[in-house]
């Protein structure tokens, strides 16, 4: 249940519903060097976080999860398999794009606009990543890693 397949030249990943963030981003960024929003919440499914609107990772950049939702296959009510696009049944897509629980089909693949992988991607807990690059953000690391460790000494006192 867990397809992933990778269009680099037009920048589009078509995904099965129950894909999470960090199974695509981790594809995007070993293989390709690229990058789609997703939930701050590593294994949230990348269906729910599009459909919901989505503020992930990057999102000031990018746009929400759902503006990044180029097209779906979804079942309709009557029971047809169909393709949703901006220029093909647009109200679906529409629709896709945020209504969450309120959707009125069964969505079976999604279409996602990738981007180039920028620098900095995501804060860990005590390490900022810097993947794209394959270093660590000297910069932002020693702003964000003494605070934790005045924090934890502060604790262990
Ligand atoms: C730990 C954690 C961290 C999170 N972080 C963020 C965050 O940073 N940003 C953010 O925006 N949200 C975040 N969320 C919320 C998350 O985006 C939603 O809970 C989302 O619904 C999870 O996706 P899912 O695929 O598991 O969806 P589900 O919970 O399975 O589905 C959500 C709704 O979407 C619809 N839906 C899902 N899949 C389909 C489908 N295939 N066809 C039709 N309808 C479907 C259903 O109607 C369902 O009610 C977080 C959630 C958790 C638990």
């Amino acid at each position: 249940m867990q397809e992933i397949s990778i269009d680099a030249q037009a920048k589009i990943a078509k995904i099965s519903p129950s894909v999470s963030g960090n199974t695509l981003n981790k594809k995007l960024r070993e293989e390709y060097d690229l990058f789609t929003p997703s939930a701050h919440g590593v294994n949230v499914g990348m269906g729910g976080f599009m459909m919901c609107g989505g503020h992930g990772w990057n999102s000031r950049q990018f746009g929400l999860g759902c503006e990044n939702l180029l097209a779906l296959d979804l079942v309709t009510a009557e029971g047809k398999l169909i393709h949703a696009s901006e220029t093909e049944n647009s109200d679906y897509l529409w629709a896709a794009r945020g209504s969450g629980p309120g959707f009125f089909g069964a969505a079976t693949r999604y279409y996602v606009k990738l981007h180039e992988r920028p620098p900095v991607t995501k804060i860990k807990w005590r390490t900022v990543s810097a993947r794209s690059t394959g270093t660590r953000s000297d910069l932002v690391h020693r702003c964000a890693a003494p605070p934790f460790r005045a924090i934890l000494k502060w604790f262990s006192s």
